[in-house]
């Protein structure tokens, strides 16, 4: 892999630079003074570590719930320190074996211009087979999710008519595409606007899609999908659940992955209030971690890579330029204003 000779040297790096800190806990939506832009200083990396300048960040939902105090998978940010995400950046420096500076790396130390990561935590790509910001994207994390959670936990099988709710963004939109290439007999999406819903059936080639704000979910999914669903692929909870749970057929599958509609509230949430059904329904409703499906990892790369190569497979992002707007960025993403993948590209 050759190093990319526009990306920056150590001599560029500066002694200090700026991360985001979270500053308060936030009960329920998220707020500005919820985060601290602080300037820290950038620490010259130890043995088997590399200094990387960080191009892009990924703001996802799940980093709502590292918001909150609270035992989950994956610990809590804590106050007063510098929040941590996926990001893709170059090698400005390095005291680890295999890593020189202009190497592309993705890692898990965003939120900041610049990090000292520890070279076992840090993967090489290549920023010739695919843009930089991919990585964090249709080949990082949610492509990974999209696959696995369609492909292993859901068990999609040719002929399955599926829907997956939040079809727009980064694990949806890839949700149905995939499904249409495995061989889905039809593909419902659900999303927040007209335009989303256009892509849907547009660019994206699913059968079927509505707008969730229109009218009651389970409505809209009943005219789209009229002899129902054998497969929901879950990204939003609630509403949606309880819509999919009254469409499924018996023995369907629903893969939970995720449940937006509820992050930012503060009191428990009112549904599924149908969730009996899947007694009588003899239904499988499993919950997807993305961690637990490394070893599909190289499979998801290869598949998916081919399918980008031929035309097959599209993908898009939402890009927020410049270090600063990070929580904005974020904060936007819960609010439905991406389109595929949300990241932030850093000024060059
Ligand atoms: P995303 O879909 O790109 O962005 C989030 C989207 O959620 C927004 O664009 C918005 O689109 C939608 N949304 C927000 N509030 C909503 C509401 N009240 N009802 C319905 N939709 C709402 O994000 P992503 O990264 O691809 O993640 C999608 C889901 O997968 C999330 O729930 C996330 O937590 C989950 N996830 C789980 C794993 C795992 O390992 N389990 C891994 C990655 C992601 P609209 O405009 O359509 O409302």
């Amino acid at each position: 892999m050759a190093a990319d000779p526009t990306a920056p040297t150590a001599s560029e790096a500066p002694a200090t630079a700026r991360e985001w800190h979270l500053a308060a806990r936030p009960q329920g939506w998220p707020v500005p003074a919820d985060f601290a832009l602080v300037e820290a200083p950038v620490r010259t990396p130890g043995p088997g570590e590399v200094l990387v300048r960080n191009a892009f960040l990924s703001v996802d939902p799940y980093m709502r719930g590292r918001m909150n105090d609270m035992k989950s998978y994956i610990p809590p940010f804590q106050l007063g320190r510098a929040m941590d995400g996926g990001a893709v950046g170059y090698v400005v420096a390095s005291e680890a074996e295999g890593f020189a500076p202009g190497d592309a790396v993705l890692h898990g130390l965003g939120w900041r211009e610049y990090a000292t990561v520890p070279a076992k935590l840090a993967v090489k790509v290549d920023p010739a087979a695919a843009p930089l910001s991919a990585y964090l994207g249709v080949l990082g994390m949610p492509g990974l999710t999209a696959y696995a959670g369609l492909l292993s936990v859901g068990a999609l099988k040719e002929g399955d008519r599926v829907f997956v709710s939040g079809a727009a963004g980064a694990v949806g939109s890839l949700v149905g595409q995939i499904a249409k290439l495995k061989g889905a007999a039809l593909v419902v999406g659900s999303a927040g606007s007209a335009e989303k819903v256009a892509k849907l059936t547009g660019d994206y080639g699913f059968d079927a899609a509505f707008n969730y704000k229109d009218g009651p979910v389970g409505e809209q999914l009943a005219k789209a999908a009229p002899d129902g669903i054998d497969l929901y692929f879950d990204n939003v909870g609630g509403d949606h659940l309880e819509a999919a749970i009254s469409a499924l057929g018996v023995h369907g599958r629903a893969v939970l992955c995720g449940a937006i509609a509820q992050y930012n509230d503060t009191s428990a949430p009112a549904g599924p209030r149908n969730l009996a059904m899947a007694i009588g329904k003899r239904l499988r409703l499993e919950g997807i971690l993305v961690g637990d499906h490394a070893a599909l990892q190289p499979q998801f790369v290869a598949e998916v890579a081919g399918w980008l190569k031929e035309g097959g497979l599209r993908f898009d992002e939402t890009v927020v330029d410049g270090f600063e707007n990070t929580p904005e960025a974020f904060l936007d993403l819960l609010r439905g204003g991406n389109t595929g993948k949300m990241v932030v590209r850093l000024d060059g």
